[in-house]
């Protein structure tokens, strides 16, 4: 597995390599009562894209795919950066 890949989608083996397809397809799941906008989105991308904390795709401060965690409205950065 490839570094950058979160841990506990390691466990689970669903994630491909090429994330955003992924998080295409998961976002087009959720309900739309869970899903941020998508200028919300873009805000906090731009925001995870220069963070200290991110190495590729993953936050090091949770563990998460940057491109998956921004999708859920509710989801927060632990770093409370958005
Ligand atoms: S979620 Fe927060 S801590 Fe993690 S990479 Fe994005 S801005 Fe940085």
């Amino acid at each position: 597995m490839a570094d950058n890949r979160c841990k506990l989608c390691d466990i689970l083996g669903n994630i491909p390599e090429d994330v955003a397809p992924y998080a295409e397809k998961l976002y087009n799941l959720m309900p739309d009562n869970e899903k941020a906008a998508q200028d919300l989105m873009k805000k906090r991308f731009d925001v995870c894209s220069v963070c200290e904390h991110r190495q590729a795709s993953t936050c090091l401060k949770c563990g998460c795919y940057v491109e998956i965690r921004i999708l859920g409205k509710a989801n927060r950065c632990p770093a409370k950066k958005w």
